[in-house]
């Protein structure tokens, strides 16, 4: 039979089967088979690490019946089967009703897959799939190394090992796999073919053939990834854009004599890079990462600046209401009267600045749009309101995205498609991003860094604060924060829930009020919430205190004006959702304590500190958790507190998140492009693929003279796309 790698694989295998495995793993033609790589090898004699199992796994162990044992059960009709088996470094008990074990005797080998239970504190499987190893079988199990595959329930490993047997006899070996990769680039970094990779990789002989296969088979996914996103690059760098020079006398200047400080190195540095950026009729792609606080805001205003100066629009994209409405507030408070061009008191030389966000009244939102379609508001900020229809740009110049990481590339895209030609960009993040996940994820952005922090600023201090451990530093903690209110400093008390419990569903769809790692291991209570937690303090250890509420559920206007008035040190203590997280800038806010800390990501912590880090006052964050410091989360917490490197965090960040978060459905076991490649282990792999790539792209013929690469690249640029790119 003819075969390739789209052949359906219910020509080889038999629609029943070819149905499961489309079904439960996504599993359809040769190719997503032959992709479909084994999670690990079992060897006789070294059966699964019993004591790793957890309860609820599904998994698939390779053992030896030691016992068998049937009796009647004593309280219905029936036998019960059990049957122990192990190896020597532990054992494990199956069950099975009625006699369903066929013929399990002592001494047989086999596979046994399902899901661990517990009785009686002894692991168990209930009734098992199982598969044995007799000696009549095929070579397969005489195999020194037996591959696991990510399986399902209806489709077990030794079923895809056995279809990928049946389709190598088949098509007489993988001799028909056409291997993407050129030959010369093979050569030179000593890479098996693929058919040898994928013959050693689902067949080896040694540990060593699997090493080798995973090697060359990351190479794949590697320049597969980097492929696309050069493409991306280069297809960024080909659209005719707007230049828009600098020119003296208008709003940049202003703004440079407005600032009450001066700029540091970096914001220098990065503002000349932008500059002269904005300066092309190439469409600018830039991300500018800059740890929290260190002024990125003011970068980007300068670009807009330079922008409407002439004569476009910028746009500011703003995570959540409250943060765009800050923007707006502080951007027009620092343009004094050339942010109210066309106003009684407005400078006639300025524009407007605009603020478009959801909750906008009918009335007051068509005004906007107005502004921002006649031109007249050059400024305009606004959450994903403004990416909806309806909302047409005079001539949108700039984009600036803030806090990147609650927007997608897709969204990033709809709003340059606003611009009558593609629009510059700036994404600017406060999240560090490791190298890896830079040239991966945000790998069509270049990049630009900010890494001083302003000078005279305080820094903050975290610490932990384990209430079970240590109960009465809990109440330290509240006496710190009201001397810190003596002193004329104010504090914010996050906590991971709003309370009440209305559902998640009436939330804002602007905020994101859930943390986002939710509950850690075993959760036994709800997680605290902002409104039960304010009505504590309120009558017990922060009685007296002015306190005020913030969190998603609230109605815009409140949001806006509990807002202003803690600007305004109307509210000493803020108790909030995640709502501060990003962005929220009042300098005077020195103490934060954070409950339930475990509820929440490392990133996030670390943003959220960032909120008592802005003025020349020392802050104190205190991460309050019941866990016990020795805990896996309880020392995440403490690495959070140890450091304020954000990108030792991002890294501690990318281990506890599991790469499958941020690679799209990596870890799934599901179809996807990216299996093996690991962003925290494969840093060196994805910097030359990334050269390769662009070098490849580089020349005239492009990829016409790789077709397999094409092929490859292609499959990942339509369906991955979402997958991957949106996780970020
Ligand atoms: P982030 O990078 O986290 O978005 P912001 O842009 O909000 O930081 O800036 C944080 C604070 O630092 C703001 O109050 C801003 O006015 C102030 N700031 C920005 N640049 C400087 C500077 N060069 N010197 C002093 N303060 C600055
Ligand atoms: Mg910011």
């Amino acid at each position: 039979m003819a075969v390739t790698l789209d052949t359906d694989l219910s020509r080889v295998l038999g629609a029943k089967t070819a149905k499961a495995m489309a079904e439960s793993l996504e599993l359809r033609t040769v190719r997503d088979l032959l992709r479909h790589y084994p999670r690990r090898y079992a060897r006789r004699g070294e059966m699964t690490r019993l004591d790793d199992l957890q309860v609820g796994d599904r998994v698939t162990v390779l053992a030896q019946v030691t016992r068998v044992t049937t009796r009647r059960m004593r309280n219905r009709p029936g036998t019960l089967t059990e049957v122990t088996v192990g190896d020597g470094a532990g054992e494990m008990q199956l069950v099975f009703f009625n006699r369903k074990h066929g013929n399990l005797s002592q001494g047989a080998w086999g596979l046994f897959a399902g899901t661990v239970g517990e009785y009686r504190r002894a692991k168990q499987f209930a009734h098992p799939d199982f598969h044995l190893i007799s000696g009549d079988d095929d070579e397969d199990w005489a195999r020194a190394l037996i591959p696991i595959y990510p399986a399902s329930k209806d489709v077990s490993s030794w079923v895809i090992q056995k279809s990928v047997k049946l389709l190598l006899d088949a098509a007489g070996g993988f001799g028909f796999v056409e291997d993407p990769l050129p030959e010369d680039l093979r050569t030179r970094h000593g890479l098996p073919s693929l058919p040898a990779a994928l013959l050693d990789v689902h067949r080896p002989t040694s540990s060593d053939d699997v090493e080798h296969a995973r090697e060359r088979l990351k190479w794949d996914e590697a320049l597969t990834l980097q492929l696309v996103l050069a493409a991306r690059r280069r297809a960024a760098a080909l659209e005719p854009g707007t230049a828009r020079p600098r020119r003296p006398g208008g709003l940049l200047d202003a703004v440079d004599a407005a600032l009450p400080f001066s700029l540091t190195e970096g914001q220098r540095a990065v503002g000349e890079e932008l500059a002269a950026e904005l300066d092309r009729d190439q469409p600018m792609h830039r991300l500018l990462q800059g740890e929290v606080g260190s002024g990125k805001t003011v970068v980007a205003l300068r670009a807009m600046a330079q922008v409407v100066d002439a004569g476009g629009q910028a746009a500011l994209l703003a995570p959540t209401e409250v943060l765009a409405a800050q923007h707006a507030r502080s951007i027009a408070a620092m343009l004094g009267p050339l942010a109210r061009a066309g106003e009684l008191d407005g400078d006639p030389a300025g524009t407007r600045v605009v603020l478009l966000t959801g909750s906008l009244k009918a009335a007051a939102r068509r005004e906007a749009r107005a502004a921002v379609a006649d031109g007249s508001a050059g400024i305009v900020v606004g959450t994903h309101a403004l990416l909806q229809e309806g909302v047409d740009f005079a001539d949108l110049g700039l984009v600036v995205v803030d806090e990147q990481h609650r927007f997608g590339v897709e969204q990033r895209d709809a709003l340059r498609a606003k611009g009558n030609r593609p629009p510059h960009v700036l994404v600017m993040t406060a999240t560090p991003i490791p190298r890896t996940v830079a040239m991966t994820v945000y790998g069509d952005l270049e990049t630009s860094v900010l890494r001083q922090l302003p000078s005279g600023r305080g820094g903050v201090a975290s610490s932990v604060v384990p209430v079970s451990d240590k109960p009465a530093w809990l109440d330290r903690a509240w006496e710190r924060l009201r001397e810190e209110v003596a002193a004329g400093r104010q504090a914010y008390v996050v906590c991971p829930r709003i309370g009440d419990d209305a559902g998640a569903s009436d939330d804002d769809p602007d905020e994101a009020d859930a943390p986002e790692e939710p509950a850690g291991e075993d959760d036994k209570r709800p997680p605290l919430a902002v409104l039960d937690v304010a009505e504590g303090l309120a009558e017990g250890p922060l009685a007296g205190l002015r306190l005020a509420v913030l969190h998603g559920r609230m109605a815009p206007e409140a949001k806006e004006a509990t807002m202003r008035a803690f600007a305004a040190r109307e509210v000493d203590v803020l108790v909030a959702t995640t709502v501060v997280e990003v962005g929220v800038d009042v300098p005077n806010a020195t103490v934060m304590v954070v409950m339930d800390a475990d509820r929440f990501g490392v990133s996030q912590l670390h943003q959220l500190r960032g909120r008592v880090a802005r003025g020349a006052h020392r802050g104190l964050c205190l991460l309050v958790t019941e866990l016990p410091l020795t805990s896996a989360t309880g020392q995440r917490l403490t690495a959070v507190a140890s450091t304020s490197d954000g990108f030792e965090l991002a890294r501690v960040d990318l281990e506890t998140r599991r790469e499958g978060d941020v690679l799209g459905a990596a870890q799934s076991g599901r179809r996807s492009t990216v299996k093996l490649l690991s962003l925290l282990e494969d840093e060196e792999l994805i910097a030359v693929a990334r050269a390769e790539a662009t070098a490849l792209l580089g020349t005239e013929r492009g990829l016409a003279d790789h077709p397999g690469l094409a092929a490859e690249v292609a499959a990942l640029a339509t369906d991955e796309r979402a997958t991957y790119l949106e996780k970020a």
